[in-house]
């Protein structure tokens, strides 16, 4: 047993877990990430399009804006790609190291594209800072007739793998895919040189295995997947996003980018190059494993390629004493828990679900980022980084003897994870010692349902998330389609129009891991890795259904149906805001200046706006509904509201000085709203509060380290103005600057997942889903008798999937949460409109379902105070 240095010190208000020793999120106070793209999947029409992708699909082009870089099934091999020349940047950290700067790839990845005929390079997509993201491919040539065989052969074994499986020629002509992913980490650099050499090494080597493999198989490189991050010495790219993280939401370009590559590509082993555990970390993990996996196939084929890559790193010679580099390390062979996996956020976790059937992590021994950046000799970096080069290049090409040596069984045991999927067979136990090791404490098993029902008739509250939800899915390959007449389904009858996700489906583990709610694995495991709840269905704002009968006529879907619309009567509009979109939709209307009217969580928008209602209506998906008597008739009730015109509060643009995570300040934006990052040092700088209307607290603002002048600014903006707190640290400024009468509860500090929730009919709860996320959980008691809640957690469990356990001392439990308030709010007696969260409703921008209730607090609380009608 060797315990890996991994620690479950849990920063208050951090989101991203560090692994040990590695910096968390950027300071809050760095400069702005870029601005942000569009929210939704680009612009929708009122014209319902049911049950005619087509049409929709060509009417709305969301495809193509998901997907605006063209990788092609129809060009042969080698497709050499002149890539422009990113401008030299003497800045750019790798250069410190000895490693290739970002702008040295291309003039490389150019000069072996002509150097022979076996690499082509292209250009799949932008980091967030607007870097290119290069796929590389080393192969032996092909023309384009045998590259559209390749891509049918690919294509059979996904959508047609029961012939795929009987076809013994198949895996003859068939080249497997493998896919090296380098530096999603941005600084963890060396996966990226490692990867330009394995690249130079195969397009330049006579060695007939080497000739024997290109035949055999494509490699597919993503040199570096996280070009800001290995710019700017940052793990994040450059909105600040830990991009192994993200696989679930896919918020990121780039992680949009990997996902495609993994779609496109369909590789049956793919490597992740990280760093830095010494010695070299190689995955398979250790328990709890993700149910959704074939994982009897996934694990015999990941464990054999990591005792090989085990053996290529051992065998590089270098020895503890000399070099200070530690033999290899498995995690599921050599610890008992704490590198799961468990959550489909990371890619070899993610890889699966696209049929790789040998998935690992791989982390390189020597460290060199971080504080050992700044404070060791640039010889003393340079040689590590040149030892961890030569580790994750001995990786690559275990890796690819692997596949070279298993190739036809590979290619099998991907044909027989679709197959399952297809079949829609039972999700198989694995048999105890499949592996040596594999026991009871590492089988996971699941049940499938045989359908998710997602309802989106129109007037269904949730349409515009049920269309977003399903675009989500196909964008992930998962197979929708959509009922033609209505059908009846465990005793319920869902209308014409309904989503329908068939579990016998290739691509089922992955439509499982996002619509299943999850498990609560608190009782199995002592420690996880990261997070442990998520979930597609409770916490993106669609309803979403399993059913165990399926008897619809369906037609295929290749993009959800519009949802916006607008009355055709003329007069006042109303919107109730209770998704996303429809908070960009407002957003929108007041950067226009439409004169809008805030009523208990629906605005109201004057019949002169209309043209400009129908826009936002169109483009973000979102229906209005008359705002005469019959203003949001479909939702008020539930939301205990009842707008008239003339009713409400006059609502402006509501700008907002954030002291707030990077993914917090990416959804604020996302959402429409403007957003000025502070924190303590900002404050104490000087900072003009004229044109603030909000300020939002969760990380990096201490108020009692506020300097006297500061806090007299702040006083005069409190007069009057807004806040919202989220997390101990914005509770703690709750508290320190004397605003609402609350005391502050803090449940496990490692604690996660989704609860379950009740809500008042409160301006910030009234309508909001009945399930929450919490990361370190907090609640709030003692509440003055000017204090409102408006979501507590609920008395049946909370927690419904994730990991949460009472800490040593038996305190901070589930059990102690029973009940109590999540989210309140108040005005203080400055007149301060305040919102207090103990959830995560923007955690990593995943709970799209939860964004809302930050956007109500948002306008509730600039609305009463009056702060932004002063707003011209
Ligand atoms: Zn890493």
């Amino acid at each position: 047993m060797r315990p890996l240095a991994r620690t479950f010190a849990v920063a208050v208000a951090l989101i991203v877990v560090p692994q040990a020793g590695l910096p968390a999120l950027a300071d809050p106070a760095e400069p702005a990430p870029p601005a942000v793209r569009d929210f939704g999947n680009g612009p929708e029409r009122n014209e319902v399009a049911a049950g005619t992708p087509g049409e929709a699909s060509a009417l709305r082009g969301a495809p193509s804006e998901e997907r605006p870089y063209g990788w092609s099934h129809d060009r042969g091999y080698p497709r050499r790609t002149r890539l422009p020349l990113p401008p030299e940047n003497p800045a750019d950290a790798s250069i410190k190291l000895g490693l290739v700067p970002y702008h040295g790839i291309a003039p490389k990845l150019n000069d072996l594209q002509w150097r022979g005929d076996r690499v082509s390079a292209e250009i799949i997509g932008s980091s967030a800072q607007g870097r290119d993201l290069y796929l590389v491919t080393v192969t032996a040539p092909e023309s384009a007739a045998q590259a559209r065989e390749q891509a049918r052969i690919r294509e059979r074994i996904e959508n047609d793998p029961a012939a795929a499986a009987r076809d013994r020629k198949l895996a003859r002509t068939y080249k497997a895919p493998i896919f090296v992913n380098g530096n999603i980490h941005g600084n963890e650099w060396e996966g990226a040189d490692a990867a330009l050499r394995t690249i130079e090494q195969l397009a330049t080597s006579t060695d007939p295995a080497v000739t024997d493999l290109l035949k055999r198989t494509r490699l597919y490189f993503n040199v570096t997947a996280n070009p800001d991050g290995r710019v700017n010495n940052a793990r994040q790219n450059g909105a600040g996003f830990d991009l192994n993280r993200d696989f679930v939401t896919a918020s990121q370009p780039e992680v949009r980018a990997m996902r495609q590559i993994m779609i496109d590509t369909q590789p049956v082993a793919m490597l992740d190059l990280h760093g830095y555990v010494n010695g070299t970390l190689i995955e398979p993990t250790t328990p709890p494993h993700g149910a959704n996996y074939e994982y009897d196939l996934f694990i015999t084929n990941t464990y054999a390629n990591g005792l090989g890559m085990e053996a290529a790193v051992n065998g590089l010679g270098y020895t503890p004493a000399k070099d200070g580099v530690e033999p290899a390390q498995i995690p599921f062979r050599d610890s008992a828990e704490g590198w799961d996996d468990w959550p489909p956020i990371f890619t070899p976790q993610y890889a699966p679900f696209h049929g790789a059937v040998a998935a690992h992590t791989v982390e390189i021994p020597l460290r060199v980022n971080g504080s050992v950046y700044d404070q060791t000799p640039a010889e003393e970096l340079r040689r590590r980084s040149a030892v961890n080069t030569d580790v994750a290049a001995a990786a690559i090409r275990a890796t690819y003897g692997f596949v070279r040596s298993r190739h036809d069984r590979l290619i099998a045991d991907q044909i027989e994870v679709f197959r399952r999927g297809a079949a829609g067979e039972p999700s198989k136990p694995v048999p105890l010692g499949i592996v040596p090791g594999f026991g009871p404490e590492d089988v996971y098993t699941t049940t499938f349902p045989r359908a998710y029902v997602i309802p989106a008739g129109s007037g269904q509250r949730s349409a515009t998330a049920a269309a977003r939800l399903v675009d989500h899915l196909i964008a992930n390959d998962v197979r929708v389609e959509r009922a033609r007449s209505s059908f009846r389904s465990g005793g319920r009858t869902y209308p014409a129009g309904s989503y329908v996700v068939d579990m016998r489906q290739p691509k089922r583990g992955l439509a499982n891991v996002m619509l299943e709610p999850g498990a609560d694995i608190s009782p199995r495991v002592d420690a996880m890795y990261d997070i442990s709840g998520w979930s597609h269905a409770l916490l993106w704002g669609a309803t979403v259904e399993p059913v165990s009968s399926l008897r619809a006529g369906t037609v295929p879907v290749k993009v959800a149906a519009p949802t916006g619309s607008v009355p055709r009567a003329p007069g006042p509009l109303a919107l109730r805001v209770g998704d996303a979109k429809e908070v960009r939709a407002l957003n929108d209307l007041l950067a226009q200046g439409v004169a809008v009217t805030w009523n208990g969580g629906t605005a109201i928008v004057p019949a002169s706006a209309r043209h400009a209602a129908t826009t936002v209506a169109e483009h973000h998906g979102v229906a209005f509904t008359p705002a005469g008597g019959h203003a949001g008739t479909s939702s008020g009730a539930e939301a205990g509201t009842s707008a008239g015109p003339g009713a409400g509060a006059p609502l402006g643009q509501v700008r907002i000085a954030a002291a707030a995570s990077a993914d917090e300040l990416f959804t604020l934006r996302e959402l429409g709203f403007p957003v000025t990052p502070v924190s303590t040092a900002v404050l104490n700088a000087g900072f003009d509060w004229s044109g603030i209307d909000v300020l939002y607290v969760s990380s990096g603002l201490s108020h009692a380290a506020l300097n006297p002048a500061a806090r007299t600014a702040l006083e005069a903006f409190l007069a009057g103005g807004g806040v919202i707190t989220r997390g101990q640290t914005g509770a703690r400024f709750n508290t320190d600057a004397g605003l609402l009468t609350a005391t502050t509860v803090p449940g496990r500090g490692d604690a996660n997942g989704v609860v379950r929730t009740v809500s008042s009919g409160g301006p910030v709860g009234g309508g909001s889903p009945a399930h929450s996320f919490v990361y370190s959980p907090l609640w709030f008691t003692g509440l003055g008798p000017d204090v409102t809640v408006e979501q507590s957690y609920a008395a049946d469990g909370p927690l419904v999937s994730g990991h949460w356990r009472p800490d040593a001392q038996g305190a901070g439990g589930p059990d102690a949460a029973r009940g109590q308030a999540a989210v309140v709010s108040g005005r203080d007696e400055r007149g301060a409109a305040v919102v207090l969260f103990g959830t995560e409703p923007m955690f990593r921008n995943h709970p799209k379902g939860l964004f809302a209730q930050v956007a109500r607090a948002l306008y509730w609380s600039s609305s009463v105070t009056g702060a932004t009608v002063t707003t011209p």
